[in-house]
């Protein structure tokens, strides 16, 4: 069996150098907002080339507190609408209802599955405040005429970077494109804790500080509250297996580079439509190998037969969940059909070359 991502084999290349920290931390009894935070705030912050990095809780938080502090400096109001793809993992959308703002759905591009960039401006009213861009499965996703395009409207651009990073588009990294960036270190991504995890960069002095007093209970000094915040923070434990992991992550980014690569040459099947390989590699650091297919359902059950775990990302297009039964009337096909035909293969930097060799094999005999 071949399994979508062995998170155990991930995690074991590296199990001397957790253990031997892990226990450091467990042993300094000092578990929260101490030095492998800090550590791992000033690390990411260097990796990623912006100002400022702050750890917390998780990914969507992450993206909560963007907003969160964008409405507690008087740029955002509660009611003013952000700009969001319709194909993006659900949490995309709930960090900005979460927060009284209106997601406003913007269709993909079928060929790489990222918002449409063309889609956009049509979309901007008077109360448009955000866009929020997604890298989704590791694709990055940004223009030039984006960056104008917010600008020209005065909207804040945000990255929703949890599945991309170190992905690089024009000489910047993701995270680094726009007004503030949030990262998700869930452990099956590809910088993955042991648990859950997150962060948020900008080169924005003031955001940051918003931020770091938000995630604190909306305190900077110790019993002084200066907005109603919440508590997300990165613990200790998070942040060292975090700090370990950084170190490698470009280097097990251009292992499943590689994979996709290889995928891509060899997987030669009629009913089946590859993913776009950008023509600068770097712009894709390949979190998801997804495949698209009319017969989606019996291609998976074909795999699963075979021995080849795959999963769906993502089955469900969020306008069409429950949870926003308000636009379940709504109508986003290329959304739609991304949902009904795509299929992710596994893809890690841990898979062997007979595995990948597995895969393309049982895929081009469908
Ligand atoms: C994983 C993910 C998130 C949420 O991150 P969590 O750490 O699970 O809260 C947000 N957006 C995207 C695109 C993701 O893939």
């Amino acid at each position: 069996m071949i399994k979508f991502l062995d998170l155990q084999k991930i995690n074991l290349k590296h199990q001397e150098e957790i253990e031997t920290k892990l226990s450091q931390v467990f042993r300094s009894g000092w578990y929260l907002m101490g030095q492998e935070l800090s550590s791992f705030e000033s690390n990411l912050s260097q990796y990623i080339g912006a100002k400022h990095a702050i750890g917390v809780a998780n990914g969507l938080d992450a993206l909560r507190l963007i907003l969160r502090g964008y409405i507690e400096m008087g740029i955002m109001d509660r009611g003013d609408e952000i700009l969001v793809p319709s194909n993006t993992y659900i949490a995309s959308i709930l960090a900005i209802s979460d927060n009284g703002l209106i997601p406003v759905l913007v269709e993909p591009d079928i060929n790489n599955y990222n918002i449409d960039i063309t889609k956009i401006e049509e979309k901007i009213t008077s109360k448009t405040k955000g866009i929020l861009i997604v890298h989704l499965y590791g694709r990055t996703v940004f223009t030039d005429h984006l960056k104008d395009l917010a600008e020209k409207h005065q909207l804040k651009l945000i990255e929703d970077n949890a599945q991309a990073i170190g992905a690089i588009i024009n000489g910047k990294k993701t995270g680094n494109l726009g007004d503030a960036a949030g990262f998700s270190f869930y452990p099956g991504k590809n910088l993955g804790a042991l648990g859950d995890a997150g962060a948020i960069t900008t080169n924005d002095d003031d955001l940051a500080k918003v931020i770091r007093a938000l995630a604190n209970y909306g305190s900077n000094q110790k019993y002084v509250n200066i907005y109603q915040g919440l508590n997300s923070r990165l613990d200790e434990i998070q942040a060292a297996v975090l700090n370990i992991k950084l170190k490698y992550i470009d280097e097990e980014n251009s292992v499943r580079k590689n994979i996709a690569k290889k995928y891509i040459a060899e997987i030669s099947n009629p009913k089946i439509i590859l993913p776009e390989n950008p023509a600068d590699e770097n712009e894709h650091v390949w979190h998801l190998f997804v495949i698209r297919t009319e017969n989606r359902d019996e291609l998976q059950k074909y795999l699963t037969e075979n021995g080849i775990q795959t999963l769906i990302h993502y089955p469900i297009p969020p306008h069409r969940q429950q949870a926003y039964k308000e636009w379940n009337d709504q109508s986003f096909p290329i959304s739609e059909k991304i949902h009904e035909e795509v299929l992710s293969l596994p893809i890690s930097p841990v898979m062997t070359e007979e595995e990948i060799e597995k895969v393309i094999e049982i895929v081009n005999g469908f």
